[in-house]
């Protein structure tokens, strides 16, 4: 990713966070290229189905498309747990039942990391979502 297409990304994210009402027509234009689109309307749909799951069990859905490609940024679009693998679902760090959809539960993972639950005790995750 080019730091212009990066800071595109940021651009469209941050305008469809802020934006009442996401108008798709207006997100294509936003997000410059079909392909910073086609990312932003994948990550979107994610976000909102995630808090979507996390008020059916009625706990926080705090989590934001700009909260959620700020994590995905800083994991290079890598899974947050081995660091190798291209992202390729969001891990909820404290299962979603407890720790809800919010930023400092929501880490980009990939399926063989969650498969053996290789999350816990990972230094980089938890620094990160300390701070988040
Ligand atoms: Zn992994």
């Amino acid at each position: 990713m080019t730091p212009e297409e990066r800071e595109i990304l940021f651009h469209a994210a941050e305008w469809a966070t802020h934006s009442k009402r996401t108008i798709m027509s207006k997100l294509r234009e936003v997000a410059v290229t079909e392909e910073n689109y086609l990312i932003i309307a994948r990550e979107l749909d994610r976000v909102h189905s995630e808090r979507l799951r996390a008020r059916s069990l009625h706990v926080d859905a705090t989590l934001t498309l700009l909260d959620w490609i700020k994590t995905l940024d800083y994991f290079e679009w890598r899974c947050a747990y081995c660091q190798e693998k291209p992202f390729q679902i969001m891990s909820h760090y404290i299962p979603l039942p407890c720790g809800g959809t919010t930023p400092t539960n929501c880490v980009p993972a990939c399926y063989s990391c969650m498969k053996r639950k290789e999350k816990r005790n990972n230094a980089r995750v938890l620094s990160y979502l300390s701070q988040a």
